[in-house]
């Protein structure tokens, strides 16, 4: 009876701040981390307001996951696989921007931009 809610609570705190991963085929979601430098970047937009209908350039804020040069000495044949497969890419953290039409104001959801972006040479791969 006990040590039930123990388990539970363990379980949750696993899986809790794991971030939304692509589905993108060649992604490997094992070890994933150890294949990838990860750091945090802006990156401009042009987007338009749903509510006024004016467009501004927004920074939206991306959280980039540059493929490492080379994997840890302990990968093995399959971690090498993975990682020939692997793709530098990012993912796009906003969902949400603010108008910036001082008369609107209002919140708007990001539309037209991609939320996942593979990297080639550090650029994006597509940019539209
Ligand atoms: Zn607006």
């Amino acid at each position: 009876m006990e040590s039930q809610p123990f388990a539970q609570k363990k379980k949750a705190k696993g899986q809790d701040n794991a971030p939304r991963e692509p589905k993108a085929e060649g992604l490997i979601f094992m070890d994933e981390r150890e294949f990838f430098d990860e750091k945090s970047d802006k990156k401009p937009a042009n987007l338009s307001c749903p509510h006024c209908h004016q467009s501004a350039e927004y920074e939206i804020q991306w959280l980039v996951r540059m493929k490492k040069k080379s994997l840890p000495p302990r990968a093995d044949d399959r971690d090498r696989a993975k990682f020939a497969k692997a793709q530098s890419y990012m993912l796009r953290r906003d969902d949400m921007m603010m108008c910036k039409n001082m008369r609107c104001r209002k919140r708007f959801e990001i539309t037209g931009v991609q939320t996942v972006a593979f990297l080639q040479d550090g650029l994006p791969a597509v940019d539209h």
